[in-house]
């Protein structure tokens, strides 16, 4: 049973330091979160589980970091400059303003009128200015990036020839995008300032690039599945020619039941795109349109690349998987909520996280916080797991409630130190799932915890 609405999420998150209203001093900022000591933990292990998955265990793909804010240069041959935008309409009835392709059956969201004004674009990207320069200055504009993708893209040739790779491979980069979304919302799930999980993979032109869309997408159906999203919660859509941004010949989007209460439940979790030979090319400066004309005079490289085998030059075509990290963890804690009854008929919340993903690995708790070998021992456990697992200890309630607050947050196990452990330097570990009870040797404990906290295995990627 996933939760049965994002309010759920919201009200656990904020009472238990997942995620906080950001400025909430100064009454907020509309939204706009920030993640607390449970939900940093949480986010960390989506992006490493991430990294792990395609840089570590699969031998085609490398990892970089580029800056946030690149040559302005970038955001205009990419054609984001021209066309990252969103259609407006204002209502006219109460002046709200929305994204025109987010209006359900023609009604304002807000008052229920259905009196629009023409849609009209937004550019998207948000401007600063770089260095001590004058308000009009218009030669320091530069952009947050609204995708990690560009700084992929303008790094290709270095990372080809860095490691020496052949096609196909793949570059990931993990990092913060920004878009002045129009109307943010729905907790994390839109936000002005979120992160983004890319990797652009670069094949043949002639390679079979919907088949290559086909692959990733099972890959990431199967990894999604490997941090405990149910697989019914997740719908493939196909996006139309008319809604695909400009770069792409196919996107499939995978999209997930955020709004299970809702008629229309789906909202993209996300997507995969064959981008073609578009954003290399884009940036070449030797690329030449139909009438044998630059089409970028002011790039000084060209992001070609010589194929030694059929001893051809081309411009790479790409297959980009883009996740959100935030839309991920939101749709990893929505699936992981449960609820359980105990024996005095108390309802009890269970946060089923892989363990994996879980915040916290282990609670140490002493049955007896007066009693000061118990108390010493539980310590001195907690001391000798953090090494190897992040560990906490808690000895500020009867034990009952102490083990109903690591459930809520998805602690996969308590580790319980009673006046027996005293004589048999033994513990109780319960298992958050099944709230079942083994009693363990002190000596044996890491390597028991570390046996059973193994991540989910992912079938082997396989390199194309
Ligand atoms: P949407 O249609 O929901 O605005 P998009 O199609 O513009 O999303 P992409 O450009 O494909 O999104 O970005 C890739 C991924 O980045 C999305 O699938 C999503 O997970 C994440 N993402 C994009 N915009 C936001 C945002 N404003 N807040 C949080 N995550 C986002």
């Amino acid at each position: 049973m996933p939760a049965p609405n994002i309010d759920t999420i919201v009200s656990l998150a904020k009472r238990r330091g997942f995620v906080f209203p950001s400025s909430e001093v100064y009454g907020g900022l509309g939204s706009a979160w920030d993640y607390g000591p449970l939900g940093v933990e949480l986010c960390n292990n989506v992006k490493q589980a991430w990294w792990r998955w395609l840089v570590y265990e699969r031998d085609d793909i490398e990892g970089i970091d580029s800056s946030i804010i690149l040559n302005r240069l970038v955001w205009k041959y990419s054609g984001h400059e021209a066309t990252f935008n969103d259609w407006l309409v204002d209502c006219r009835k109460c002046k709200g303003r929305f994204r025109s392709d987010k209006i359900v059956d023609n009604k304002c969201p807000s008052c229920g009128a259905s009196d629009w004004t023409e849609a009209r674009p937004f550019n998207t990207m948000l401007q600063t200015k770089l260095g001590a320069v004058a308000d009009d200055d218009a030669t320091a504009l530069a952009y947050l990036r609204p995708e990690t993708a560009q700084g992929i893209f303008i790094n290709f040739l270095n990372v080809q020839t860095a490691m020496r790779r052949k096609l196909p491979f793949g570059i990931a980069q993990v990092g913060k995008s920004f878009r002045n979304e129009v109307t943010p919302g729905n907790f994390i799930l839109r936000t002005r300032e979120f992160e983004q999980m890319e990797m652009e993979y670069f094949v043949s032109p002639t390679a079979e690039h919907s088949q290559l869309v086909d692959y990733w997408v099972e890959q990431y159906l199967e990894w999604f599945g490997s941090l405990g999203i149910n697989r019914d919660n997740l719908y493939l859509y196909e996006v139309p020619e008319d809604e695909r941004a400009h770069y792409s010949k196919r996107t499939v989007d995978i999209m997930y039941k955020y709004f299970p209460e809702r008629e229309k439940p789906w909202e993209e979790l996300m997507g995969i795109a064959w981008r073609t030979d578009f954003d290399l090319s884009a940036h070449s400066k030797n690329k030449l349109d139909a009438e044998g004309k630059r089409i970028n005079p002011e790039s000084t490289e060209d992001l070609s690349y010589f194929d030694e085998a059929t001893k051809q030059r081309f411009y790479p075509h790409v297959i980009e998987p883009a996740a959100g990290v935030n839309r991920t963890v939101l749709a990893v804690l929505m699936d992981a909520y449960s609820e359980k009854t105990n024996d005095k008929g108390e309802t009890r919340v269970i946060l089923k996280l892989t363990p994996q993903l879980a915040p916290i690995k282990a609670a140490i708790l002493p049955l007896a916080k007066n009693k000061p070998e118990i108390v010493g021992m539980a310590k001195a456990i907690k001391r000798s797991l953090q090494p190897v697992l992040r560990a906490v200890y808690d000895d500020t309630g009867g034990i009952g409630k102490l083990y109903a607050r690591q459930d809520e947050i998805g602690t996969p196990f308590c580790i319980t130190v009673d006046h027996q452990s005293l004589e048999d330097e033994a513990v109780t570990v319960r298992d958050r799932d099944t709230w079942e009870q083994e009693r363990i040797k002190v000596s044996e404990l890491a390597e028991h915890l570390q046996k059973r906290l193994k991540p989910y295995p992912v079938a082997a990627a396989e390199t194309i």
